[in-house]
Formats: C-alpha cells, structure tokens, sequence
C-alpha cells in the first residue's frame, strides 16, 4: 500500500479512496460518481484552523453546498460565505449561526436582500446603489442589519483570468479610493450597521505575496474609516489559497498565509488600538482535494491522439474546460501499472471543448476501465448542468469505512423538472 496522493492510497494495484477501492464503489453505485472522504474535510478544516487559531474561518459555500457537506462544516465551527439566497437558505438549513453568515454578491436582487434582512445574517455591499435599497429595506422592516464593504483592492493574483476578482478592472467590489465615501454614507443613514470591510482578490493563487499587499490596503482603508467613527469588528480577507492540481506540485499552505498576513493584521490593530475579528473564506482548501470523480471508460479511438471516452464530461466537471485547469488522471482499476501510452481523456458532450485531460501518460486503457479525477471537490459538482439531456450523477460520502449517499443521481423525470406542457401539445 502507497499513498498516491494525500487521503489516497494504491492497494494491490486498486486506488482505494477512504480504504475503500474506487472499482468496488463504482460496481455498487454505477458510474459516473462523485465521491468525497469526509475526514480529509475535516482536516482540511482543521489544518485551516490551526493556522489562524483566533479567526473567524467561513466557508464559501459555492465550492460545494450540498446540504451534508454544510452541515459537516457548522459541525466544525465554520460560517459561511454565500453569495445568493439559494446558498443562503441551504446554510441556514445546515444550522451555520446566523452571526456567521456573510451574504456577498456583486448583484444581489431585491428579493435576496429582503431576506438576508429578514434572516438577520451579515450583508456584504458591492456598491453605493445597493447600499441605498439596503438601507430602505432594513427600515421597512424595522431592522438593523451589520454590513460590510467589498472592496476591490486593486491587487492583481497571478491566477486564471476568470478567477482573478481583485483587479482594478473587477466587476466585484467598491474602488479602493471610493471605499471611505461609502463608510460615510453608511453612517448617516438608517438601517444599515458599518461594522466590518470585506475583500477576495481570486481563487487558486499560488504565489501569496498579493494576500500582504490586500492586507495592508485593508488595514489602511480600516485606520481611515475607523477615524471616520466606524467601530470596526471584523475584518474579512476572503480567500483564494491555492491546491497543487498537478502531482507532487509544492504549493503555499494556510500555515505560510498565516505567517505572512497575520503579523501585518495584528501590529496594524495594535497600532490603532482596535481588535477587530479575522475572516477568512476558504472553500476550494477545504473541499478541493477531498473528492474524486469517478468516471468510467466506454471507449477507444485511435485519430489524430488517441482519445479516451468517459461517462463524464464538462456537464459534471466544467473546470477544465472553463479555465484550462489540470486534474490528475489516474486509471483506477491499474493503479500501479506504469504508463505505456499518451491518451486524451474526453467527454461525452457534444462540444470540442469537452476534453477533461490533455495528452496523458497512462498505462493501458480499455473499455471499461475506471478513470479517477482527483481534486474535484471544489467547483466540481457545484458548477454541475443537465446540458446534452445528461442526468447529474450522485454524491458520495465516506467516513470511517461506510458509505453514504448524499446526493441520489438523478432520473429522467429530473429532466423534466418544473416544465409545463401547454394543453394544446396534450
Ligand atoms: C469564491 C469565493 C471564496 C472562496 O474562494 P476559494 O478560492 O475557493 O477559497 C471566498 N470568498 C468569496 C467572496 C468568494 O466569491
């Protein structure tokens, strides 16, 4: 037995995910499969945790928000970072504690406001506009609601583009230099509490001097509007901490983030005479590396490469093919077999773009074979479609040996989901 990567192990030549070998799961409960190791949640989670002992960890339910992975989160003390009334709802039916829960959204409609106030959760403002219809919806209903700005930084990550969410350019988050202005109308108008300031420069950043750089722009935005008369009590920096995708790749973890941003956080505090709360919002460092998908073989083609056809696609793993990313393919079932051949592994949409791994070195592959895509945890399932009439498949969880299902895949009727036949077509 040999770890392959993290939580998963090679057994007599099977990849085994919480000991469990992935062959047996799919024989059980079909393919294609969502599979997630629950403890390696968990000590994700933890390993999080440890490295900011004293801060406020919520997770941003986008990466996965099935209800059992929420509820497994409040379980381990987190909130949440949401960012529609969808993920709202589903974490409060997960029990997070209303105080920790942030509602974000760059263009958050009427009807989400009205219930982020109703539900009393914590608002993230992303502009002077929205702070108005705020303030007039917490006075109708009485309320008053303790909200933040998102700022957007001007830090720019080296990430993929479409992650990249501090740039100048960002559709996310109130201009850096516009920032106070918004604090002072905050204060002089009903309903609304300023008590915190929020930002999120990307996702999967890899190098973390950026997160110092927002730091320091947080914490001088923070010396100024404290000076304005705002009591600040939390200061979020949102997330963005990348995974090795690749094998073997060295990546910065939660405990070199702390050592960079936390000494920078706690002099500036000092230096004002403010202890305002730390807010971090991982999601794909929790969720990422603790699920695989699991998709099996249905055929060979020798053409230009030689591609391989899998029961999944970009309709269950979109990542690929919406920023380039890499995920490590391993031939489940010939797990310690050494590579004989360079494959394309592609899916079964109707789209050229649908191709989950480019040009791999892999043992031999035949029909039936099972194919494991590590890393699938975050913005796997979650930016999941029914594109090409496919059925989302289902979700497992496994913990200490057991499996459950957590998400049934789903049937043809779901296809039909909500859509009326008008009479005359009876
Ligand atoms: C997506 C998102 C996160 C999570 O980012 P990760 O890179 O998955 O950790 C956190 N905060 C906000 C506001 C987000 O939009």
């Amino acid at each position: 037995m040999f770890t392959i990567k993290n939580h998963l192990e090679i057994e007599d030549g099977q990849l085994t995910i919480g000991g469990i070998s992935a062959t047996d799961i799919v024989k059980e409960y079909g393919s294609p499969l969502y599979v997630s190791n629950e403890n390696r949640i968990r000590e994700n989670f933890r390993r999080y945790k440890n490295a900011f002992p004293d801060a406020d960890l919520y997770y941003a339910a986008k990466a996965n928000s099935n209800i059992t992975l929420l509820k497994i989160m409040a379980e381990e003390g987190a909130g949440a970072d949401v960012f529609s009334d969808g993920e709202l709802y589903l974490a409060l039916l997960a029990g997070m504690p209303r105080d920790k829960i942030l509602f974000n959204g760059n263009s958050k409609s009427d009807k989400e406001l009205y219930m982020a106030v109703k539900s009393d959760v914590r608002i993230s403002l992303d502009s002077l506009d929205e702070l108005k219809t705020l303030s007039k919806i917490a006075k109708k209903e009485d309320k008053v609601i303790d909200v933040s700005f998102r700022v957007n930084p001007d830090v720019s990550p080296e990430t993929h583009p479409k992650i990249s969410t501090g740039l100048k350019s960002s559709k996310f988050g109130i201009p850096n230099d516009e920032v106070v202005l918004a604090y002072k109308e905050a204060l002089d108008l009903p309903g609304v509490n300023p008590i915190g300031i929020h930002c999120h420069i990307g996702s999967q950043i890899l190098e973390i001097e950026p997160f110092s750089e927002a730091m320091h722009k947080m914490m001088d935005l923070v010396e100024q509007i404290t000076r304005l008369g705002v009591d600040v009590q939390f200061v979020d920096i949102g997330s963005g901490l990348g995974i090795p995708y690749e094998k073997g790749g060295k990546v910065p973890t939660p405990k070199d983030l702390a050592d960079l941003i936390l000494p920078i956080f706690k002099s500036r505090c000092k230096a004002e005479g403010i202890k305002p709360k730390l807010i971090l919002e991982p999601g794909r460092y929790i969720m990422g590396d603790a699920t695989v998908l699991l998709t099996t073989v249905n055929t060979m083609k020798i053409a230009a490469k030689k591609f391989v056809g899998v029961d999944a696609g970009f309709n269950l793993l979109i990542r690929p093919a919406m920023y380039d990313s890499y995920h490590f393919a391993v031939v489940a079932n010939k797990a310690d077999k050494t590579p004989e051949d360079i494959y394309s592994i592609v899916g079964p949409i109707c789209e050229s773009g649908d191709i989950l791994a480019h040009d791999r070195e892999l043992p031999k592959i035949e029909k039936g074979d099972i194919i494991a895509f590590l890393d699938t945890g975050g913005y796997g399932f979650s930016m999941s479609s029914q594109y090409n009439g496919r059925t989302r498949c289902a979700e497992l969880l496994l913990n200490k040996g057991c499996i459950d299902v957590i998400r049934k895949p789903e049937t043809y009727d779901d296809l039909l989901n909500n859509q009326l036949i008008p009479a005359r077509f009876l």
